[in-house]
């Protein structure tokens, strides 16, 4: 049990440290090395026990499910040419949950937003 949590410790502390939104393969190449014991699969359960409990953001891109270990409201726009996830920080709150609220009969807890398109990079490149 001990080894478990170290190891989730570990994948958090790898999510943190890195704003390129990686995805469980990308953080479990770069654990293997100091964790030799560490497997893939191990790396999956632990980000799905820290997004459940609510440490991490899951951000759906096109198949591949990247991660974000900033949980601060923030939305990703997902780059077309380079396949990279960058962050996009809005100010304002646009109220989405409350609108999409008065026209669903469930129960909203929160909404994310993917916007597709070139990261800064690309789009120089693109001219
Ligand atoms: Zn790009
Ligand atoms: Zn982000």
């Amino acid at each position: 049990m001990v080894r478990h949590s170290r190891q989730r410790d570990a994948v958090l502390a790898n999510l943190c440290s890195r704003y390129d939104h990686p995805s469980a393969e990308d953080i479990y190449l770069s654990l293997k090395p100091e964790m030799p014991a560490i497997s893939l699969a191990t790396v999956y359960r632990n980000l799905a026990q820290l997004e459940s409990d609510g440490k991490i953001i899951r951000i759906g891109s096109g198949g591949t499910a990247r991660y974000d270990g900033n949980i601060s409201p923030h939305y990703h726009l997902s780059c077309l040419q380079c396949s990279g996830v960058v962050d996009v920080f809005m100010d304002d709150d646009c109220g989405i949950c409350e609108k999409a609220a008065k026209v669903f009969d469930g129960t909203i807890i929160s909404h994310s937003v993917l916007f597709t398109g070139y990261c800064s990079e690309c789009s120089k490149k693109r001219g």
